[in-house]
């Protein structure tokens, strides 16, 4: 399978020249498998580039999108009024969360409505679904998908999508207990190809921010350890971390565990079996 990150900020979309190396669009990634299935995690600002590029390497065949929304939250949602497909009458949108459909539909929908946008959800001209992601696990295409519920304000799950013997874990709002490790977490991701973590908060500013919902690189490193996965992929910068500050994070990162990267925008990874 194939992995491309379209957005990896946190929080807020930010630009200038010293946030251009990791990117400041939120948050928004990419999946295709083998077979060309496509799959799409979160709905940050970084979809709209996205939904271009889906736009044009389909012209005008029957577009299928699946896209699961990992929560609510503004920096999660906020650049589906600015995709493309889905004012696109050849595209089938299924929208894929945690919550009840219904509810899903009433949050999204609630982004276009009233004052706030000029076209209604309800009324853009894609074929819209609305499924509740079943924690049991599910299948989209050749991708098996499963989630694990994360300590964030309102509530965030971690997804797992699998396809063959690799993995992929998408943990970009979660917060430690206060003691110890996220032992759910720590086996959900046990053996994952690549881990992409919450790296909002150095381990300092951890300390004043407990509560909030969100973790630093040193956790990330912990549970990498603790799931014995291969490769650990930090993310969800902070808007007020520039390049610097984030290269720096990666660099302790890798001192606790090697194989360490920063997720960036326009990064795609291809996944082989080994
Ligand atoms: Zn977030």
């Amino acid at each position: 399978m194939q992995l491309e990150f379209w957005g990896v900020r946190g929080t807020a979309p930010v630009s200038g020249r010293d946030m251009v190396r990791y990117g400041g669009h939120t948050p928004c990634a990419a999946l295709r498998s083998s077979a060309g299935d496509l799959l799409i995690v979160d709905a940050g600002t970084g979809i709209k580039r996205l939904g271009e590029r889906l736009m044009a390497e389909s012209g005008k065949a029957t577009l299928e999108v699946d896209l699961l929304l990992t929560h609510f939250h503004l920096d999660h949602i906020i650049g589906l009024p600015f995709f493309a497909p889905l004012y696109a009458p050849q595209a089938v949108i299924t929208f894929f969360s945690p919550a009840a459909p219904k509810e899903t539909e009433k949050y999204l929908g609630g982004l276009q409505m009233g004052r706030y946008f000029p076209v209604a959800f309800k009324e853009t001209a894609s074929q819209k679904k609305f499924l509740k992601a079943d924690e049991a696990g599910f299948s989209v295409g050749k991708f098996r998908i499963s989630h694990c519920p994360l300590n964030h304000p309102q509530g965030s799950v971690a997804y797992r999508v699998e396809e063959g013997g690799q993995s992929v874990i998408f943990a970009t709002d979660t917060e430690r207990p206060e003691q110890g490790l996220d032992e759910r977490l720590a086996s959900f991701i046990r053996g994952a190809t690549y881990f992409i973590y919450d790296a909002t908060f150095t381990p300092q500013e951890y300390r004043v921010r407990q509560g909030w919902g969100h973790s630093s690189w040193l956790d990330g490193t912990k549970l990498a350890r603790a799931g014995g996965v291969k490769n650990l992929v930090l993310s969800h910068f902070n808007p007020d971390h520039n390049d610097s500050r984030v290269a720096g994070m990666v660099r302790l990162a890798r001192k606790e565990f090697r194989r360490t990267f920063a997720a960036r925008e326009g990064w795609t990874v291809r996944i082989e079996d080994e």
